[in-house]
């Protein structure tokens, strides 16, 4: 595919050289592009300077779910009792059997539904059954002798909890990782087919026979837009005594809130801007709907496609990065106001979710204003029954910060 005067045409891959989506890996752990030089011809050939502006759309607001009847009310409020039992998410062995119950109660339907959807691709959630490939990716040579990371060969073991436990955690921001974090941390999307007969899946030349892919079901990548609070940032997690209220670009703006991508993709699907139109996408929803102070991508030296990829999208080159590794990265960014002035040329900024009452449990901003309050208290709010439940029983939860606590 090519994009030619905003419409999409079909170019068959194998003469699409230029393509900025001949990318394993970006950000840190960056991949060498196999790009070739191709001689441009004529006027459809690659127009560098022309910008054109991000096609993607902010989504209407989730209604509230229906209101609930007296007997789903009191079984309700028969678990939502002081003393009821707490969990903590192991940091390890999260996808075994015995986590599953604790899991599925702290990753509730609306912590899943946070999703992208572009012209060719839906951006979901990580699921435990996108193990098999997450581990066709990173155990395929092809991929790691371009990424930045030595990972070796990693077990069965390892992509899950090395990566896929990661993925799947980025979905319940009330359980990070980061000690002390500041807010959400990250945002991790599996990388999809609306249609898998429309992406083409190429022939898998030196790619080993147990990570090939004859379609395009399932999970074929992931992009990642992880958060930056520098350390003197205010925090933006819910807190004791307030409602919880989507941070402001403002807010952002004065904490200087930076966003990072990372991404990669099956390689038999590189070549046919899969990536771009995901990158494009994400960087819009960082932009227009979290509102980043900045985002940046940092390829190494010499991948080629993740650079275009930047340029493209209006990153520039700010500094190289040296690392262990010994491949320094180029650092690339772009602020909030590049771009909103390049890719809604006739708005001003606008701030369409900053400081709206939102669920402090999946922080799901595109939901509507939570109609779930807890009995005890006024400022706990919650967009469904699941999401208060998964904050009353998570060890440290609102069971312990919980107005009751005061009354008995
Ligand atoms: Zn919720
Ligand atoms: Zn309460």
């Amino acid at each position: 595919m090519k994009e030619v005067d905003g419409s999409r045409i079909n170019i068959p891959s194998d003469v699409e050289g230029d393509s900025p989506d001949e990318v394993a890996d970006g950000g840190a752990e960056g991949s060498k592009s196999k790009k070739k030089k191709k001689k441009k011809k004529g006027p459809k050939a690659k127009k560098a300077n022309v910008v054109k502006p991000n096609q993607g759309k902010i989504p209407d607001e989730i209604p509230p779910p229906p209101p609930e009847s007296p007997d789903e009310t009191a079984r309700w409020e028969k678990e939502l009792v002081k003393g009821a039992k707490t969990h903590n998410l192991p940091a390890w062995g999260l996808l075994e059997d015995r986590a599953k119950p604790i899991l599925n109660i702290f990753r509730t339907p609306s912590c899943k539904r946070l999703e992208l959807i572009t012209p060719r691709l839906r951006l979901r959630q990580c699921e435990v059954s996108d193990l098999t490939g997450v581990r066709r990716i990173k155990t395929e040579p092809i991929v790691q002798k371009t990424q930045l990371d030595r990972y070796g060969s990693p077990g069965i073991s390892e992509i899950k909890d090395s990566f896929l436990t990661r993925y799947i955690r980025s979905s319940i921001p009330r359980v990070s990782n980061i000690p002390n974090s500041k807010g959400r941390d990250e945002y991790i999307f599996a990388i999809t087919a609306l249609d898998p007969s429309m992406l083409k899946v190429q022939d898998p030349g030196q790619v080993r026979i147990s990570n090939r892919i004859s379609t395009a079901e399932g999970y074929l990548g992931n992009i990642a837009l992880s958060l930056t609070y520098p350390t003197s940032s205010s925090s933006f997690s819910p807190t004791k005594g307030r409602v919880y209220t989507q941070p402001t670009f403002e807010q952002m703006h004065q904490n200087k809130v930076e966003g990072k991508l990372f991404y990669e993709i099956h390689p038999q699907l590189w070549g046919q801007g899969i990536m771009s139109e995901a990158f494009e996408e994400v960087l819009r929803f960082g932009m227009e709907e979290v509102g980043c102070d900045s985002i940046a991508s940092d390829p190494t030296t010499g991948n080629e496609a993740s650079i275009h990829l930047c340029v493209k999208n209006g990153l520039s080159f700010s500094h190289e990065t040296n690392n262990s590794y010994n491949k320094p990265q180029l650092f690339h960014r772009i602020t909030k106001e590049e771009w909103w002035k390049r890719n809604r040329p006739d708005k001003g900024i606008e701030d369409r979710w900053g400081g709206k009452e939102v669920c402090r449990w999946c922080m799901n901003f595109r939901l509507a204003p939570p109609t779930i309050s807890c009995k005890y208290c006024s400022w706990a709010k919650y967009c469904s029954r699941e999401c208060q439940r998964a904050d009353w029983v998570r060890t440290g939860g609102h069971q312990a910060e919980c107005d009751v606590n005061e009354t008995s």
